[in-house]
């Protein structure tokens, strides 16, 4: 479907280790009725309990295998079996995943009701969804490490409802199959015309784009071509600029090379994520950001959800 609500919950926003107030890494993205998950850190259920957002998980692309990233997804699975739930896992993820995935249920020493299948990704993987593709780029981590995009179909165009009423369809169901790309006929017999909906709509529009780089230094060669024009783009920020020297040594970025890379990829909007523990809140990394993108750039707090509107 094309009028899809897109919602992002940031349930995890912590760098490497969590505080008080951050969890470790966990992006839920909700489109039509699919849950979909970036990373699932220490704690996630709980996090999705406080959101109110559900357990409908019908799959979860791990970045990386550093456990801040994926230490959430033994309670989680455990959780969805008391829970009663019988459909298929699928766990995406860098090479590792099929290691991760049997000790997954090696260590489940209870009765896990539904299959867990672990697909192993690299740089242009990609998995097709009803509606959307998600694709996979490699990050720049030290470690194997990617990054996942959410890229939507293009909409159809317009309907050109005098256009249609010109060429003689009467408002009702043929309205509805044009919009939906389908030809009719209008007329019996010799009177009897096509209309192609091409006649009646305009030019396909673009779907929304979610870009999720996972740990990262800074704008790495694989984004460069596959992340552009992101409606979101959500980037390793664990430090600010005072510690650039430090992000460099331990392959993180920080919010002023996420503010370059959002100026680079034309994003729409800069979501910074992973803030290092050291720092009491990341408004100095928004500031960072703001002076190489002059975009919006959100910091958020964990548990916020941003709803991705389309462009037009
Ligand atoms: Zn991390
Ligand atoms: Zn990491």
């Amino acid at each position: 479907m094309s009028g899809e609500t897109l919602q992002v919950y940031f349930l995890g926003t912590a760098g490497a280790l969590p505080t008080p107030s951050r969890n470790p890494p966990c992006i839920m993205i909700r489109r039509g009725s699919d849950t979909i998950l970036f990373d699932c850190g220490e704690g996630a259920q709980q996090q999705m309990m406080r959101a109110r957002c559900g357990f409908l998980v019908n799959a979860i692309f791990v970045s990386h295998w550093h456990a801040d990233h994926f230490l959430g997804i033994f309670g989680l699975v455990q959780t969805m079996s008391f829970n009663g739930r019988t459909e298929p896992l699928t766990i995406y993820g860098p090479e590792w995943v099929h290691e991760f995935v049997a000790i997954l249920k090696k260590v489940a020493r209870f009765n896990l009701k539904f299959s867990i299948e672990g697909v192993e990704l690299a740089h242009g993987s990609w998995v097709r969804f009803d509606g959307y593709t998600i694709s996979a780029f490699g990050a720049n981590h030290g470690i194997p490490a990617l990054g996942y995009i959410l890229d939507e179909d293009p909409r159809p165009g317009r309907f050109n409802r005098e256009r249609a009423i010109e060429l003689g369809i009467p408002p009702g169901p043929l309205f509805g199959r044009l919009q939906r790309g389908e030809t009719v006929k209008i007329g019996t017999g010799t009177e009897q015309r096509t209309v192609n909906p091409e006649d009646v709509l305009g030019a396909r529009r673009p779907g929304r784009k979610i870009v999720y780089t996972g740990d990262t230094r800074e704008v790495c060669h694989g984004i460069r071509d596959v992340a552009r024009d992101a409606d979101l783009l959500i980037h390793d920020a664990t430090y600010d600029e005072s510690e650039a020297e430090r992000g460099a040594e331990f392959y993180h970025a920080t919010a002023a090379q996420a503010g370059v890379a959002a100026h680079v990829l034309s994003a729409r909007t800069l979501v910074l994520i992973h803030t290092s523990s050291r720092y009491p809140d990341a408004a100095a990394h928004v500031n960072d950001a703001k002076k190489k993108f002059a975009g919006p750039v959100i910091a958020p707090n964990d548990l916020d959800m941003v709803e991705v509107p389309f462009r037009d």
